[in-house]
């Protein structure tokens, strides 16, 4: 076939340069602001009563009555970017409307100490890691380093991950409790590493994991909180019909036809060509758009070469939407993920898979690998549909194309879920129940 970009523009006959004309994937060129948009301001918890009802609402206050005076001090490593940071901007901020007076620091490090705790975040992953006497001292004197600036008066200190996890030492006999948040799959850790930082974790009061299959074998009391959405973010909060329709039509997304989405990093581990290649086979059978909306490739060289292998399977397909969109992209992924008939998630390995749970809440039928945490929030045929191959993948498409009522059915029953298990004001009640046993002095019970 000639290759159309290799013929000079001509004038046509209505004069217009064929260059003036845009092709298919230029008119797709995402229409969205260069800088990120203002914040708005955040909700309250009364706003959570139109989602969640005011039983629940009442819950959350009951729970949070004889609390009431505690004082709590959250730290991490990093106040933007990631989804700790992210749980927290809402979590602090709701716990004190609570009337727990809740604080958030962020230990601080030189760029030394930040290379080893993230050569520790892979190696706790199962990477291969050699950890020398000198990285053990970086560890070391930069965690001292913040325990000498801080202080640990509250009634308790909750520690998110394994970055700022020796501020243990700083416990006392005093009455605070202190709790270990982990948020990543220790599963199958690099020994060395592990061994480690094991004797500072079993130093606390308990830890808290995402998932059984995250946990270890500690000798402290271990709890299950799953990862949580905020449903009044702007990623999840419901949107104007018009709006969405807006984001439509500046992608090229035409609404008149069912649209199958996966919105994910452009990452190999989430399979994107294996999306395009399921989508290929089902498109013999039935109609349909495929949008693969992913975070801008721009700064990470593997994420611009997978983008790059993505662009080239899906071969200039006119129905085959790629769209690389800037981190502030919350609200045109909402409304993606809403104009959508079915959402995919075709991860070949997968953490918790919060888009899973965001598709799920916006009430889609979702089609996942059975891998992570995604069998948690897909209940096979119940709240979604789970798969292990290219060509089931293509096989659900196709038949959920095809009775559109059982994809209604799913996508209602897996709102239902989420609003059970994963959303932000779930969250808040575990934490109110952890802090109330730890206050009273019960053992949480192990997982
Ligand atoms: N996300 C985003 N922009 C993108 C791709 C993903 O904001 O271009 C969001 C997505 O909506 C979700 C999170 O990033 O909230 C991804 O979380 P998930 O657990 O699915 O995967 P991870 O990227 O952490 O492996």
């Amino acid at each position: 076939m000639e290759d159309s970009r290799s013929i000079p523009p001509q004038p046509d006959i209505t004069g217009q340069s064929q260059a003036d004309v845009p092709s298919p994937r230029e008119r797709r060129k995402p229409r969205i602001p260069e800088v990120p948009p203002l914040a708005p301001p955040p909700a309250q918890l009364a706003d959570y009563e139109a989602i969640i009802g005011k039983s629940q609402l009442d819950e959350l206050r009951f729970l949070a009555s004889v609390l009431r005076g505690k004082t709590v001090k959250m730290v991490n490593s990093t106040a933007v970017g990631g989804g700790v940071a992210e749980m927290l901007n809402r979590l602090v901020p709701l716990l004190g409307e609570l009337e727990i007076k809740t604080g958030w620091e962020v230990i601080t490090g030189g760029n030394d100490f930040f290379e080893i705790t993230k050569a520790f975040h892979n190696a706790l992953h199962g990477g291969e890691y050699a950890l020398t006497e000198q990285a053990r001292d970086v560890f070391m004197r930069h965690t001292e380093q913040n325990r000498q600036r801080m202080n640990f008066d509250e009634d308790f200190i909750v520690i998110h991950d394994p970055q700022p996890a020796g501020l243990i030492a700083s416990k006392t006999d005093r009455s605070s409790r202190w709790i270990w948040r982990c948020h990543i799959d220790l599963s199958n850790p690099n020994t060395e590493v592990w061994n480690f930082l094991q004797p500072m974790v079993e130093r606390y009061d308990a830890a808290v994991f995402s998932s059984p299959a995250f946990a270890r074998q500690l000798s402290i009391p271990q709890v299950l909180f799953y990862p949580c959405i905020d449903p009044l973010s702007e990623k999840n909060k419901e949107l104007e019909e018009s709006y969405i329709r807006e984001v439509c039509d500046n992608f090229g997304v035409d609404r008149s036809r069912p649209i199958v989405t996966q919105i994910s990093r452009f990452d190999r581990l989430k399979d994107p060509v294996g999306v395009i290649q399921a989508c290929k086979m089902a498109k013999k059978y039935v109609d349909f758009q495929l949008v693969l909306a992913g975070g801008s490739a721009s700064d990470d060289p593997e994420g611009a070469i997978v983008l790059r292998e993505v662009m080239e399977a899906a071969d200039e397909d006119p129905d085959i939407i790629i769209l690389d969109l800037p981190p502030w992209s919350a609200l045109e992924i909402n409304a993606l993920q809403r104009a959508s008939t079915i959402i995919v998630q075709k991860s070949l390995k997968e953490g918790f898979g919060l888009t899973v749970t965001e598709g799920l809440w916006k009430g889609k039928p979702i089609i996942a690998s059975a891998v992570g945490g995604i069998p948690t929030q897909v209940i096979d045929k119940l709240t979604g549909t789970l798969v292990h191959s290219v060509e089931g993948c293509a096989y659900q498409i196709r038949y959920l194309l095809m009775h559109p009522e059982l994809g209604l059915q799913l996508g209602r029953n897996g709102r239902e879920h989420v609003k059970e298990n994963f959303l932000m004001t779930t969250n808040v009640r575990r934490w109110l129940l952890l802090f109330r046993l730890l206050s009273e002095g019960l053992n949480p019970a192990p997982l």
